[in-house]
C-alpha cells in the first residue's frame, strides 16, 4: 500500500501494458490497481476478489516528460494514456501505458496526474502518439530512435503557443499551472474577452422554472459566456438572449458524438434497453448504448416480434476504422452503419426502424437554478401525501410544471441551521441514480425539503408488493443492485457518505429506474433514539462494525449497508437477521456470521454481498469495485 504519510488522491482498477522484454512479443494487458499520490504513481497486483495486493511498479512523478493520450491504432484499443519518464533521451526513457476502464475515467487520470506533473522541468515539447511496435513507431513509422512526431496537447500557460513550453513561473514569481492547448485550425474567438468561442448543442429541451434563466431546444447551438460552475453555465441563444441553463443539457459541439442521436442511451444498462423496447413493442425499434464490458465498443438493442417478441443485443465490431454488425455491411461511423441497417437487416433479426419514442429522459438539474436552493412555498402547489417517515410527512407537489417531492420537517427533528448549509451543496450533486435535491424552504417553520419526485415511491414497498412476480427475476433484482451502486459510486467519488442506505431510502422511478434517497440526512438528526448506534432507531442491522464500534462512517461503510440493500432486494424486501433484537444482531455481526443465502439468490451475487461484509475495512471493494463484479455477473 502507498505508505502512510503518502495521500492518496485517487485510485482505481485500470488495465496496464505489460512491459515487454522483446519488441516482438504480444501486447499483453493486465488489471492493476492504480493508487496516484502527490508523488507516485503505484501499481499493485489486483485481485478483485481477495482484495490482497501487493505493489508491482512505482512511476515518480518527479520525473515524468509526457502524459499524453494514445491513438486507438496503436493497440486496436481505445482510453489509452501513456506517461513517459526517465531520461529525456527518447532511448533511455520508459512509457506506461494505461487503458482506463470510462471516457470519464481517462480524461479525469490525464488531468489530475498532468496537474501533478505540470511544475517538472523536463516536459516534452512532442511524443509519440502511437506506440512502439516491433521496433517501429506506429504513429510516424519512425525507428525506434526517431524523434517524436507529435506536439503535446497541453503547456504550462494560457497564454503559451501550441506545443510550446513557457517559464516555469509567471512574472509575479508563482508556478504557472498547466493548460490544455487549442486544436488548430484555431477555432472562432469570443469578442468580449479574446478567449476561444465554446459552442455547445442542446442535446435536449430545457424549460426553465426561474425567470432570467434561458431555455434551450434541442439540436439548437448556443454559446457558452461562463462555465466556472460545473452544473450552471453562463449561454448566449442565437437570437442573443442570455441566461442561466443546466450544463448536463449541452454538450460541446467539437465532442458532439452520438448524443444528438435519439436512438443513443448512452450508459444504459441491457436491463433497461429491454424494459424501453419492450414497453414501445414496436417492430424494429432499436437503441445503441456504450457496452457495459468493452469500454469505447457499443451495442444495438433490437425489438422483433419474430418469431416470439423479444430484444436482440448486438455488439458492433470495430476492424481498424470500420463498424460493423456483420461482415456484409461496413462503415466509417456508427451513424452511417445504422442507416444501412435501415434498408437491410444484413443478418440482424430485422431491419432497423425507429428509436423509441420515450427512450431518452432529460436528466434532473442541479437544483432548479444557478446559484439557487432557497425556493419560495407560494411556487409549491401541494398535492397529495406520498408517504410519512421519520421526519415527517411527504408529499406530492407541483413547482411550476415540475413534480416533486416535499418533505415537511417534524420541528425539532434535525438541526436545521447546518442542514440548510449543507443543502447548498447536496443541491450541486447530480446522477441519474440520485433523487436529486432541488432545493428547501427554510424561511417557515416546518422547513421543507423539495426533491424530484418518483413515482413508485419507496423501493422497499416495491419489492414487497411486487415480490410474486419479481421474486424470481434475479436478472432485474441484480439490475436494480447496479442501479444503487452506480449512484453510490458515484457519491463516493464526489467524497460524500450517505450514512443511511438501505431499500427504505431508496425510490422507483418511470421505465425501472432505481434512485437513492436520502443521503447524508442522518448527520443532521437531533433525534436521541437514532443519534447513537445505542439508540432504538439507529439502523444497527445495515451498520458495519467499524459504524458499531467507533461509529467511524465511510465509503466503505456504505459499501457494508449496500451488502444488507442487496439481500433486501434478493428477497423481496424481508426484514434483515428477522426479529433479531439489536444486541442480538452486534453479537452475531461482530463474531463473523452474516446474512444467510436468499432462496433464489444465485451463488455469484451471494459471494458478492459476502465481499461488502469483509470486516477489513482496507480489503473490503469500493463502490467502483463493486459496479465491475455486478457488470461481469450480467454479461456472463
Ligand atoms: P423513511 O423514514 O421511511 O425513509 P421518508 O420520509 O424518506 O421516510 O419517506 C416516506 C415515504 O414517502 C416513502 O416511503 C415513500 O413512499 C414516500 N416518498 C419519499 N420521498 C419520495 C419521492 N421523492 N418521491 C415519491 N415518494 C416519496
Ligand atoms: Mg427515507
Amino acid at each position: 500500500m502507498a505508505s502512510r504519510n503518502e495521500e492518496v488522491l485517487r485510485e482505481a482498477f485500470m488495465t496496464k501494458r505489460s512491459q515487454n522484454k522483446s519488441p516482438f512479443t504480444p501486447t499483453n494487458w493486465k488489471d492493476r490497481w492504480f493508487v496516484l499520490t502527490p508523488h507516485n504513481l503505484i501499481y499493485y497486483d489486483g485481485d478483485r476478489n481477495s482484495g490482497r495486493k501487493r505493489e508491482k511498479g512505482r512511476v515518480d512523478l518527479s520525473k515524468v516528460w509526457a502524459v499524453e493520450s494514445v491513438e486507438y491504432s496503436a493497440f486496436q484499443k481505445d482510453l489509452v494514456f501513456q506517461l513517459v519518464y526517465g531520461s529525456t533521451a527518447d532511448t533511455e526513457s520508459v512509457t506506461l501505458y494505461i487503458a482506463a476502464s470510462s471516457a470519464h475515467d481517462h480524461d479525469d487520470w490525464l488531468e489530475h496526474i498532468r496537474s501533478l506533473v505540470g511544475n517538472n522541468t523536463n516536459l516534452a515539447e512532442v511524443f509519440h502518439k502511437g506506440a512502439l511496435l516491433r521496433n517501429q513507431w506506429s504513429c510516424c513509422r519512425g525507428p525506434k530512435d526517431a524523434v517524436a512526431c507529435t506536439p503535446v496537447t497541453w503547456t504550462r500557460n494560457n497564454n503559451a503557443t501550441p506545443g510550446m513550453l513557457c517559464p516555469e513561473v509567471d512574472r509575479s514569481g508563482r508556478p504557472r499551472r498547466y493548460c490544455y492547448d487549442q486544436p488548430s485550425p484555431s477555432p472562432p474567438l469570443n469578442q468580449d474577452n479574446m478567449l476561444p468561442k465554446k459552442i455547445v448543442v442542446a442535446i435536449y429541451d430545457y424549460n426553465p422554472t426561474e425567470i432570467g434563466d434561458l431555455p434551450l431546444r434541442k439540436n439548437e447551438e448556443y454559446e457558452v459566456l461562463q462555465d466556472a460552475e460545473e452544473n450552471w453555465w453562463r449561454m448566449r441563444n442565437r437570437n442573443g438572449e442570455e441566461g442561466y441553463a443546466p450544463s448536463n443539457y449541452v454538450k460541446e459541439k467539437a465532442s458532439l458524438g452520438l448524443q444528438q442521436y435519439d436512438w443513443y442511451l448512452g450508459d444504459a444498462t441491457r436491463q433497461r434497453a429491454e424494459f424501453i423496447l419492450k414497453r414501445e413493442e414496436k417492430e424494429g425499434c432499436f437503441v445503441v448504448r456504450n457496452s457495459t464490458t468493452t469500454t469505447g465498443m457499443y451495442t444495438l438493442s433490437v425489438y422483433s416480434k419474430q418469431p416470439t417478441p423479444q430484444v436482440k443485443h448486438y455488439h458492433i465490431k470495430r476492424e481498424g476504422d470500420l463498424y460493423y454488425l456483420s461482415q456484409s455491411i461496413k462503415c466509417r461511423t456508427i451513424p452511417d452503419l445504422i442507416f444501412k441497417h435501415k434498408y437491410n437487416p444484413g443478418g440482424l433479426c430485422t431491419r432497423l426502424r425507429s428509436p423509441p419514442t420515450h427512450g431518452r429522459q432529460p436528466p434532473t438539474t442541479a437544483g432548479i437554478s444557478h446559484d439557487k436552493w432557497e425556493i419560495d412555498p407560494n411556487e409549491l402547489n401541494l398535492l397529495e401525501e406520498l408517504g410519512s417517515g421519520q421526519f415527517g410527512v411527504v408529499r406530492h407537489g407541483k413547482l411550476k410544471c415540475m413534480d416533486v417531492a416535499v418533505k415537511m420537517m417534524k420541528e425539532g427533528t434535525m438541526s436545521e441551521e447546518a442542514f440548510i448549509e449543507e443543502a447548498k451543496v447536496m443541491t450541486q450533486l447530480q446522477h441519474t441514480n440520485l433523487v436529486q435535491l432541488y432545493g428547501v424552504c427554510s424561511r417557515h417553520r416546518p422547513i421543507y425539503i423539495v426533491t424530484e419526485y418518483l413515482r413508485y415511491g419507496s423501493l422497499l414497498l416495491y419489492l414487497r408488493q411486487k415480490e410474486k412476480h419479481l421474486i424470481t427475476c434475479s436478472e432485474q433484482l441484480l439490475d436494480m443492485c447496479l442501479q444503487v451502486c452506480e449512484g453510490m459510486a458515484y457519491l463516493e467519488k464526489q467524497r460524500f457518505i450517505h450514512r443511511d442506505l438501505a431499500a427504505r431510502n431508496c425510490l422507483v422511478g418511470s421505465q425501472g429506474v432505481i434512485k437513492v434517497g436520502d443521503f447524508g440526512l442522518a448527520r443532521y438528526v437531533v433525534d436521541d433514539e437514532y443519534a447513537g448506534s445505542g439508540g432504538a432507531k439507529f439502523p444497527i442491522k445495515w451498520a458495519a462494525p467499524e459504524v458499531l464500534n467507533y461509529m467511524r462512517f465511510s465509503s466503505k461503510s456504505d459499501v457494508w449497508a449496500f451488502g444488507v440493500l442487496m439481500w433486501e432486494v434478493f428477497t423481496c424486501g424481508r426484514m434483515p437477521y428477522g426479529k433479531l433484537r439489536n444486541a442480538e444482531v452486534v453479537d452475531r455481526v461482530q463474531s463473523g456470521q452474516v446474512l444467510e443465502r436468499p432462496t433464489y439468490c444465485p451463488e455469484t451475487v451471494y459471494e458478492l454481498m459476502k465481499l461488502c461484509w469483509t470486516h477489513d475495512v482496507d480489503r473490503r471493494p469500493s463502490f467502483a469495485d463493486m459496479r465491475c463484479q455486478i457488470v461481469e455477473i450480467q454479461e456472463a
